[in-house]
């Protein structure tokens, strides 16, 4: 039996030939590909700059690292997202705090957030940064999150990975109209892949140039940035502690060829995911509500059970759903619920709409290259199922 993931690359004779091309050229990493793709992806969003990297949680990391994020600093994110959100606060020894979901879109709720800021100014523990996911590709409210982060000199650093494509109030996620910096993530369940891959973009110089230094060691070549005089054409300088979180050439290559599909690919699975709303809207469960702000990239899409009229478990019906063949996943475990962040403190109820949305919630196959048939194999097992 055919087993369908939730989510799948698609990839077409003219990124094999990009990648092959880049194999037979000069350049296998930190070659002309990376500019490229980098100049796409900011044209695209319409930023001034992109810095891409091995992955999305280093861009995270990286992103985190150019706010200047450190011990005794906190990092406020959702907790219904991917772990990588809150850790990259982690990696630099800040503490990460959570703000609750709205019941409706399951992004990080501006009402929560406005409370929650409300509390932490009385007390002193406002956060440095703030880390909105748009999750399933669907952007968050931004412009209420940009005026609330404004009111309190927070940063903000949009968690993009499952948005590139997406729009709000017409305008491309990623244009950091309302944010310091967005990170993208290029692996083959998202929308657009390079395999492993991941993109920071922002319109601040200063934290491009930190971004830069960040990626690779915190060396820098540039005499502008040097302590003393350069020594030479060899010489180098390492001002700051960086990593080694350089995408390759032939990633890179992979990633422009995936971006003349991007707007193909949105389409396709807005396609998708209209059908699902029509096919499904008569049974016992809440499909995707859409803001009207905003135009979502689909990355996932999420179904919420109705399980007061459904004699099963949520276990139950993925398991039978599994069982013949349709890859259901969940997104997301709670992170705070994660055993490493119950160490910090955390414990069950205290977010509870991320908590009851996670008990109820099932994500659907939602990838570009989806069939019709297998979309209707997929509507067809789950009524099957949920009957
Ligand atoms: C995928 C994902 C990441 C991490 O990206 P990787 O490229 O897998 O490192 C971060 N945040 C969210 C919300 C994601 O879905």
């Amino acid at each position: 039996m055919k087993v369908i993931p939730y989510g799948r690359q698609f990839i077409d004779e003219d990124d094999i030939a990009a990648v092959v091309a880049t194999l037979r050229s000069d350049w296998l990493t930190q070659g002309p590909a990376i500019e490229r793709f980098e100049r796409k992806v900011a044209d695209y969003c319409g930023v001034k700059y992109a810095v891409a990297v091995a992955n999305g949680t280093a861009a995270l990391h990286i992103a985190a690292a150019a706010l200047d994020l450190k011990p005794g600093d906190r990092l406020w994110t959702s907790p219904n997202t991917f772990v990588a959100s809150a850790n990259c606060a982690r990696y630099l020894g800040a503490d990460v705090d959570f703000v609750d979901i709205d019941p409706r879109t399951y992004n990080l709720s501006v009402a929560r957030l406005e409370e929650k800021l409300a509390v932490a100014a009385k007390n002193g523990r406002l956060p440095k940064a703030l880390v909105p996911i748009h999750f399933s590709g669907q952007s968050c409210e931004m412009e209420a999150i940009a005026a609330l982060a404004k009111r309190h000199g927070i940063l903000v650093l949009e968690d993009a990975a499952h948005a590139i494509g997406a729009s709000y109030r017409g305008r491309p996620v990623g244009s950091c109209e309302f944010s310091d910096l967005a990170t993208f993530s290029f692996h083959p369940v998202k929308i657009i892949t390079t395999a492993e891959g991941g993109m920071i973009v922002t319109n601040r110089a200063d934290l491009h140039e930190r971004l830069l230094l960040f990626r690779s060691h915190g060396i820098t070549r540039d005499p502008k940035l040097m302590d003393g005089e350069s020594h030479g054409p060899w010489y180098y300088q390492q001002t700051e502690l960086g990593w080694n979180y350089r995408l390759t050439d032939l990633q890179a290559a992979l990633g422009e060829s995936q971006m003349n599909k991007l707007d193909a690919f949105v389409a396709r699975r807005r396609a998708i995911a209209h059908r699902y709303d029509e096919l499904l809207r008569d049974l016992p469960l809440i499909t995707p509500w859409q803001h009207p702000d905003t135009a979502n990239a689909w990355h996932l899409y999420v179904i919420r059970l109705r399980l007061d009229r459904l004699k099963k478990t949520r276990r139950r019906i993925v398991e039978e759903l599994r069982a013949a063949g349709i890859g259901v996943q969940i997104h997301y475990i709670p992170v705070h619920t994660q055993p490493y962040y119950r160490r910090l403190g955390f414990k069950d109820g205290d977010f509870p709409e991320a908590e009851q949305y996670y008990a109820e919630t099932i994500s659907l196959p939602m990838f570009a290259g989806l069939t019709d048939e297998d979309r209707d194999r997929v509507v067809e097992t789950l009524k099957t199922v949920l009957r």
